[in-house]
C-alpha cells in the first residue's frame, strides 16, 4: 500500500496545466492569469479632485484662516464626466464636484466645508454664488488625485499567473477590458456506480439509496473551480460500467465513485485494465483506502482516440469526499495552473483521543473553533465513512500521521481546514 504523498505525486504526474482561454471577466473568477496585463491608458486618466469643493490657486489662499478668510471670484462649475471650459486665474475659483478634472491653473482644491459656500447660499435663496471665501490655506495638490496615480500607462498591472479575485476584475475593468486571457477551467465527468443507487428526482424503492455522492463530489468540484460533467449512475455490471466509462472520455478526467472495495473491485478492476490502465489501488489513508487510480482510453465524440486520468474514489460518502480534497482537488488546481495545491491548515489543541490502528493516516472529521487566539479541535461523533451528516458538521480534517498509534486529548494536531467558521457560520 503506498503513503498519501505517494499516491497524490503519481496522481499529480499525470495531470498537466489545460490550456488558455478568452472568457469574460467576470467568469474568470477564480481563474489563472494566462498572461501579463498592461495598461494602455493612465487611470485615473487625468488629474480630478478627491473632494467637493472649489479648484484655486495655492498662492491665493496664503493665510487665509476661518478668522481672515480669502474672497474669490466663481467663473464656473465642473461636474464629473465633463471637462473644464475655463482657466483658473488668480482671483478665481472653479465650484468642482467629486472626480471632475481640475480645470487648467488650479493647483488645489479647497473642500466645501473649508469655504463660506453654506452660508453664501442661504443668504441668496439656492441661487449659485458668484464670490466664495476660502477659510483655510491650500497647499499645492491639496485634495488632487494625480493621473496615473493608481496605474500609470504602460504598467504591468497584473502578473501571469495571478489567481483572479473580484479585485483583480476590478482592476481589469478600470482598464476598459472586457474579456482576460485565463487557463480554461477542467471539465470533470463523474460516474456513480452501484445497484443500489436511485437517481435523486426518482421515487426511491424498498432497499435502495439516493445517489447522494454525484452531488457532493460535484459540488466540491464546482467549488474549486472545475466543471462537473454529470454522468448518471451504473449498475454494478461489465456492460454499463464500460458504457459509463466511455460518456466520459470528452472530459479532462473522470471521476468513478464506488466499486472499489475489496469484493466489488474484481469486477471493476478488470474492466479499468481492459478500458485502460490501473496506477494503483489503496492508500495507507483513513477513510478512503481502497482508492484507485490509473487512465481510461478510448475515442472522444470527435472520433479521437485519448486517454485521461481516472480516480476511482470509494462509494462511502464520507471516504468520497475526503478522498476528493486530498487527491481530487490538488488535481484539478493543477489543471487550472494553479502553484498551491493545498487546503491551510492550522495547529490545533485535540480535546478527544484518537486510536490510530492499523498506521494509516487517519483524517477525522472535527470541528475547529477558535478560543482566546487558540484553536481547538474536537471530533464530530461517530468517524463511521457512511455517517455523511458529521461532515456537514465539520469544518476541519484533524490528521493522524501513520506512525502514531494515539493521540491523546490535548495534544495538538494539523487540522486541513474546510471552512473557516468565520465564513461558513452564516
Ligand atoms: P462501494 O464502494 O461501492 O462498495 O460502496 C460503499 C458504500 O457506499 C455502500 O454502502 C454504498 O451503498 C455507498 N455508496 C456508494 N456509492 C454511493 C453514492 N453514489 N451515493 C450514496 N452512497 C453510495
Ligand atoms: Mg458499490
Amino acid at each position: 500500500m503506498i503513503s498519501v504523498e505517494q499516491a497524490l505525486e503519481k496522481i499529480l504526474s499525470y495531470i498537466a496545466t489545460l490550456e488558455e482561454e478568452q472568457v469574460p471577466i467576470l467568469d474568470s473568477l477564480g481563474q489563472v492569469l494566462a498572461e501579463d496585463v498592461k495598461s494602455g491608458i493612465n487611470v485615473p486618466p487625468l488629474d480630478n479632485t478627491a473632494m467637493d469643493g472649489y479648484a484655486v490657486q495655492s498662492g491665493d489662499t496664503l493665510g487665509a484662516s476661518r478668522e481672515s478668510p480669502r474672497l474669490l471670484r466663481v467663473i464656473d462649475t465642473v461636474i464629473a464626466g465633463s471637462m473644464p471650459e475655463h482657466e483658473v486665474t488668480p482671483g478665481t475659483a472653479i465650484r468642482i464636484m467629486t472626480g471632475a478634472p481640475v480645470p487648467e491653473g488650479a493647483d488645489s482644491v479647497v473642500k466645501f466645508e473649508d469655504t463660506d459656500e453654506e452660508q453664501r447660499r442661504k443668504a441668496s435663496a439656492g441661487q449659485p454664488v458668484t464670490e466664495i471665501g476660502i477659510l483655510c490655506q491650500a497647499n499645492p495638490g491639496l485634495n488632487i488625485r494625480r493621473a496615473g496615480e493608481d496605474i500609470s500607462q504602460g504598467a504591468t498591472v497584473l502578473k501571469k499567473g495571478t489567481v483572479i479575485r473580484p479585485s483583480e476584475v476590478g482592476v481589469l475593468a478600470s482598464l476598459g477590458q472586457s474579456e482576460v486571457r485565463v487557463i480554461r477551467r477542467p471539465v470533470i465527468a463523474i460516474l456513480a456506480t452501484g445497484n443500489e443507487l436511485v437517481e435523486i428526482n426518482q421515487p426511491r424503492p424498498t432497499g435502495k439509496i439516493y445517489n447522494s455522492n454525484t452531488y457532493s463530489v460535484a459540488a466540491s468540484v464546482r467549488r474549486c473551480g472545475g466543471i462537473p460533467q454529470i454522468l448518471g449512475i451504473a449498475q454494478d455490471r461489465e456492460d454499463s460500467l464500460v458504457a459509463g466509462l466511455r460518456r466520459g472520455l470528452d472530459a479532462d478526467m473522470l471521476i468513478t465513485i464506488g466499486g472499489v472495495s475489496k469484493g466489488d473491485y474484481d469486477m471493476v478492476k478488470d474492466v479499468l485494465a481492459r478500458e485502460g490502465q490501473i496506477n494503483f489501488w489503496t492508500v495507507r489513508i483513513k477513510p478512503g483506502k481502497p482508492l484507485a487510480f490509473g487512465t481510461i482510453k478510448g475515442t472522444d465524440k470527435n472520433g479521437v482516440t485519448r486517454s485521461i486520468p481516472h480516480l476511482g474514489l470509494p462509494g462511502n460518502p464520507v471516504s468520497a469526499m475526503v478522498t476528493f480534497e486530498i487527491f481530487a482537488r490538488p488535481a484539478i488546481l493543477k489543471m487550472l495552473g494553479k502553484k498551491n495545491l493545498s487546503k491551510p491548515t492550522v495547529a490545533a489543541v485535540l480535546e478527544n483521543s484518537i486510536v490510530n490502528t492499523d498506521g494509516r493516516r487517519i483524517h477525522d472529521r472535527v470541528i475547529v473553533e477558535k478560543r482566546n487566539g487558540q484553536y481547538f479541535a474536537r471530533l464530530t461523533g461517530k468517524q463511521g465513512s457512511g455517517i455523511l451528516s458529521s461532515m456537514s458538521r465539520a469544518n476541519g480534517l484533524a490528521v493522524v500521521p501513520e506512525d502514531r498509534a494515539e493521540v491523546k486529548a490535548g495534544e495538538v494536531v494539523q487540522v486541513i481546514m474546510l471552512d473557516w467558521n468565520e465564513e461558513a457560520s452564516g
